[in-house]
């Protein structure tokens, strides 16, 4: 990459989403420039979270994670879609599921969990997932988690969710499509190959254990992206076994420490891409975990081109969080 260093910046582009990024290298910041200052104290006190008191609402007084109906859902559970054209617009009624999946202490989140902690996360979505996908007008199953209030959480007490509806988001959309695309044009996995050409090299690597890998991507969107993938190619996130959910969960709790301690606890996004539950066949997919740190906004540029600049190499994010 010395000859990059010529110019202010790199264009790479996505494999799969054949999107270019903008990659800064002159002005590229010090991996210590985004350590977040001080934290935000955003917390409410154990007795006004919500989330305390949920024996009240039926749950077992023991419980340590669960999944729970929102009570403010984005989807309401129904049994048609209703399916109707209003002049040249389609609309449909907002039919799906809606659950918040609570870890029982108010303050420790994933960094302070146990392994043994992440493994029940980890096999909760699982359950969740394998439940929900067989919902009749069920085509895609959402997981993600909203951490801080600059990823959007409302709620401080840590927390994730799972989206049940009839469509596949579009983020998840061009992701199938361009890993087909490359199925067809090249006989081989857009994902694997990566994969593969990011373990020969090193650099993005941030940790891997025997089945997954967390790296920052060649093409990152954001400063400090991560994804983290079976190393192994395997379209379908249910169908990973119990010693597969054990190595992801290693790789969660290493990857979200690393986060935690080399940025000092930033907000951020993430959430599953995986193979849509709508019956086809997707073996061609090779599912992952997009995790995206608020570590900055989105300007005039990438908000009016849809461009994204990341103002870090990802070469160099990932040596910092591979160090922490
Ligand atoms: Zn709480
Ligand atoms: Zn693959």
């Amino acid at each position: 990459m010395t000859s990059s260093k010529k110019t202010a910046s790199e264009l790479r582009r996505d494999p799969v989403s054949q999107e270019w990024v903008v990659i800064a290298t002159r002005r590229a910041r010090r991996p210590n420039s985004f350590v977040k200052e001080k934290r935000t104290d955003w917390r409410v006190s154990k007795k006004d979270c919500p989330f305390e008191h949920l024996q009240d609402e039926g749950v077992p007084a023991n419980w340590t994670t669960i999944s729970i109906p929102n009570k403010y859902p984005a989807f309401s559970v129904g049994k048609k879609l209703n399916t109707r054209n209003i002049g040249p617009y389609q609309v449909m009624d907002g039919i799906g599921f809606h659950e918040v999946v609570i870890t029982r202490d108010h303050e420790k989140d994933i960094p302070q969990f146990s392994l043994s902690k992440v493994k029940e996360l980890i096999d909760l979505y699982q359950e969740r997932y394998l439940d929900l996908m067989n919902e009749p007008l069920v085509n895609y199953v959402a997981i993600f988690k909203n951490k801080g209030p600059s990823a959007g959480a409302s709620v401080a007490h840590p927390h994730s969710q799972i989206i049940a509806v009839p469509v596949t988001d579009p983020d998840v959309e061009q992701s199938i499509k361009g890993s087909l695309h490359f199925w067809k044009t090249h006989k081989k996995c857009a994902h694997c190959l990566m994969i593969a050409w990011d373990r020969k090299e090193k650099k993005r690597v941030v940790f891997e254990n025997a089945c997954y890998i967390a790296l920052c991507p060649f093409a990152s969107s954001v400063a400090f992206e991560i994804r983290i993938y079976p190393k192994n190619h395997f379209a379908y996130f249910e169908r990973a076994d119990d010693f597969e959910k054990q190595c992801l969960a290693e790789v969660f709790l290493k990857t979200f420490q690393k986060l935690e301690k080399g940025l000092n606890d930033p907000d951020y996004n993430y959430f599953l891409h995986t193979a849509p539950a709508d019956g086809k066949n997707y073996d061609y997919y090779h599912w992952h975990f997009e995790i995206l740190p608020k570590t900055g906004t989105w300007g005039g540029f990438e908000l009016g081109t849809g461009v994204k600049i990341s103002t870090i190499e990802p070469e160099t994010a990932a040596e910092f969080l591979r160090k922490q």
